[in-house]
C-alpha cells in the first residue's frame, strides 16, 4: 500500500506526526518514507510494506496528512504504474525536463578521446540547439587490453567545454561507486558548469551493490541500460533497486539483446518494448540505436540501419535517444564503426522530430477512436 500525503506536508506538523504514529503501529507492517521533489511542490510518499492485505484503504485515506492511498503490486513498487495510480512521471534535472511524453536527444562520443573531438562534437550540438550529450570517461571493455577510458583525468576539461557550449546534461557511464565522488568533486570545484546523468551499462545492470550506491545519492539522475542477456522483468527490478534506495529519477534504456538471432545487427533491436516499459513503469524510456545496430550499414532506401532503428523507437514513444557520433570515426578510441558523422546531425535531428510528431499524431488517432466508441 502506498499513502500519498497532501503536497508540502511539513514533517514537523501535527498531521504528519499523528499519521506516522498510526502507520508505524500497524502490526507486521514496515514504513518507508520517500520524498519526491517536483517542479512546484514536494510530495511525501509513504510505502507500507509487509502484511498489508488486511489494511483498509479508506481508513488510511482518513488519516490527517494522507491525500490518497493506492494499493500497489509487489513488482516495481516505486517506479511501477499501479492500478488507480495517477502519479506524475518524470523529473527536471539542471533545467531539462524528462518525462514519458517529451523527448531529449543525447548525441555524442562513445568515449572521450581528445579535446579537439569533444569540442567539435559540442560545437555541432550547440549549433543545432541541443543541450544534452553522451561522453564516456570510464569505459567497461570486453578485452582488458583495450582502451579503458581516460577516467577522472579528463573530467575537468570535458566539463569546462560542456559549460562553454551550453551543454546541461552529459550521460556518463560509471563502473564503480567511487566514480560518483570523482564526478561530484570535479563538478563542485568548477562551479557546476554542466550536469551529469550517471549511466549504468548493460554489463552492470545487475551489479546490485553499484545500483544501491548510486541509488543512495539523489544529486544525479540515472540512465539504466537494460541487461543484454536477462528478462525485461529482471532489468526493471534492477531499476527498482535505485528507487528503493531513494533515487527515483531513473530513465530506462533499451539497447538491444545479445543473441545470434539479431544478426546482422550487433544486438537484437528491442524497441517494440518502448510502450511496454511505459505501461509497466512510470520511467521515461530511452533507446540506444548505436549499440543495438552496431554498424553504419545502409538499406537500399538510402537510410542507415541506425537511423531506421531510431525512428522505430521514437515513433513508438521513446523519450530519449542515446546515440554515438564522432567527427573522425577512424580516430575514435571506442566504437568508431557505428558512429554517425557530424554532417549527418541536422538530418538525423529532423528525422527524429518527424517521428516524435508522428507518435503524437498516432496517439490522437487512437484517442479519437476511444472517444467515438465511448459515445
Ligand atoms: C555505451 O553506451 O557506451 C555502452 C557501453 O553501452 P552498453 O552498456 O549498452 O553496452
Ligand atoms: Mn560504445
Amino acid at each position: 500500500m502506498l499513502a500519498i500525503l497532501h503536497p508540502n506536508t511539513a514533517l514537523d506538523s501535527e498531521e504528519y506526526r499523528q499519521t506516522m504514529h498510526y502507520l508505524e503501529n500497524l502490526p507486521n507492517v514496515s514504513v518507508r518514507v520517500h520524498e519526491v521533489q517536483g517542479a512546484t511542490q514536494r510530495l511525501t510518499e509513504i510505502y507500507l510494506l509487509g502484511d498489508t492485505k488486511p489494511l483498509n484503504k479508506e481508513e488510511i485515506e482518513a488519516l490527517p496528512a494522507v491525500e490518497r492511498a493506492i494499493r500497489i503490486s509487489d513488482d516495481y513498487r516505486i517506479l511501477g504504474r499501479h492500478r488507480d495510480d495517477r502519479r506524475q512521471s518524470g523529473f527536471n534535472y539542471n533545467g531539462v525536463e524528462f518525462n514519458q511524453s517529451n523527448l531529449n536527444i543525447f548525441a555524442g562520443l562513445c568515449a572521450v578521446d581528445v579535446p579537439e573531438h569533444v569540442d567539435m562534437m559540442m560545437q555541432a550540438l550547440e549549433d543545432n540547439g541541443e543541450v544534452c550529450t553522451r561522453m564516456g570517461a570510464y569505459k567497461p571493455r570486453t578485452n582488458p587490453y583495450s582502451f579503458q577510458g581516460h577516467g577522472k583525468g579528463c573530467l575537468p576539461w570535458v566539463f569546462e567545454k560542456a559549460g562553454k557550449h551550453g551543454i546541461k546534461v552529459i550521460a556518463m557511464e560509471i563502473t564503480h561507486e567511487s566514480h560518483i565522488e570523482e564526478i561530484d568533486t570535479c563538478l563542485e570545484k568548477l562551479g557546476r558548469p554542466t550536469g551529469v546523468m550517471l549511466q549504468v551499462g548493460t554489463r552492470n545492470t545487475q551489479n546490485f551493490e553499484l545500483l544501491k550506491a548510486i541509488g543512495r545519492q539523489s544529486t544525479y539522475p540515472v540512465l539504466l541500460k537494460r541487461g543484454f542477456g536477462i528478462t525485461l522483468n529482471e532489468s526493471l527490478n534492477a531499476a527498482e533497486y535505485l528507487a528503493s534506495e531513494g533515487n527515483a529519477n531513473v530513465i530506462f534504456c533499451l539497447r538491444g539483446m545479445k543473441t545470434e538471432a539479431g544478426q546482422p545487427h550487433r544486438n537484437m533491436v528491442d524497441f517494440a518494448h518502448v510502450p511496454a516499459v511505459k505501461r509497466l513503469t512510470r520511467m521515461p524510456v530511452c533507446v540506444d540505436p548505436s549499440h543495438s545496430v552496431g554498424s553504419r550499414e545502409q538499406s537500399p532506401d538510402g537510410i542507415l540501419d541506425v537511423m531506421h532503428a531510431t525512428a522505430q523507437g521514437v515513433i513508438a514513444g521513446a523519450n530519449m535517444v542515446l546515440v554515438d557520433f564522432h567527427p573522425k570515426p577512424e580516430k575514435a578510441l571506442v566504437d568508431g564503426p557505428q558512429a554517425l558523422l557530424m554532417h549527418e546531425l541536422p538530418a538525423y535531428l529532423e528525422d527524429i522530430r518527424l517521428c516524435h510528431d508522428t507518435w503524437k499524431k498516432r496517439q490522437a488517432i487512437y484517442q479519437r477512436l476511444k472517444d467515438d466508441t465511448a459515445e
